[in-house]
């Protein structure tokens, strides 16, 4: 028997026992998988051109000289419907729910007409990606590329450094900290270069790892970096 069906099958008896609650609000889904409700989706602050923390966050990046554009989708809010569907997808195995946001956020790269070459999601460390067995950020890469038709590729920018608490750090040492931090993979240059980059996260704040990865990218030759993620947080 196919592992997928046992797997389906066993999610059926289980919605039948416990029927399946919204993980945000505890309101009854309807049997299947999705996990969160309509109107907890419906709850989340959109991001749009004219909001502050948009303007502000695609400012900080482009300010840079290594990002070009910013794509988000949803507003974080402490204890907001984003906060829990974030918590679900990192800590608790919820991995559909990062293809659940991917696609959503696909659907504002179609709206805004921002297209690119390739999807890299930022990686993680691989001890961080050993304890979590996924990462959250690919998972909405490969939403984002069901919508798109972009390709994910996870085999050509990699974590080298397990990045500690920075707080000690000046923030030159910091940016320094950061930027030896990630690499393209060697071999993989011809990949990049050329190339117009969608770098993938699930929430940014100050922007800081998304503009080290990016400037790896391009001293390995890469076009034009944009950057995305889910959400933005303040
Ligand atoms: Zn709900």
């Amino acid at each position: 028997m196919p592992a997928r069906f046992v797997r389906n099958a066993a999610y059926a008896i289980l919605d039948f026992i416990f029927p399946p609650s919204c993980l945000s609000c505890a309101a009854m889904v309807p049997a299947g998988r999705q996990r969160v409700c309509d109107s907890c989706w419906d709850s989340i602050e959109r991001v749009s051109p004219v909001l502050p923390l948009y303007i502000e966050t695609r400012e900080k990046l482009v300010v840079s000289g290594e990002v070009e554009s910013l794509v988000s989708l949803f507003v974080f809010e402490k204890e907001g419907a984003f906060q829990h569907i974030a918590h679900a997808l990192k800590y608790n195995g919820y991995e559909s729910l990062g293809v659940e946001l991917g696609r959503r956020l696909g659907e504002a790269f179609r709206v805004v007409g921002e297209e690119g070459d390739v999807l890299i999601p930022i990686p993680l460390h691989k001890r961080k990606l050993r304890e979590r067995g996924y990462n959250q950020a690919e998972r909405i890469a490969h939403g984002v590329s069901m919508v798109t038709s972009i390709p994910v590729r996870t085999d050509l920018l990699r974590r080298t450094r397990f990045t500690q608490s920075q707080t000690t750090l000046t923030l030159e040492e910091r940016k320094k900290n950061m930027e030896a931090a990630f690499e393209v993979r060697p071999g993989k240059e011809d990949d990049v270069k050329g190339r117009t980059i969608i770098l993938i996260d699930d929430v940014i704040t100050t922007g800081a790892t998304i503009v080290a990865c990016a400037a790896t990218l391009r001293n390995a030759g890469a076009l034009r970096i944009v950057a995305s993620s889910a959400a933005l947080a303040s």
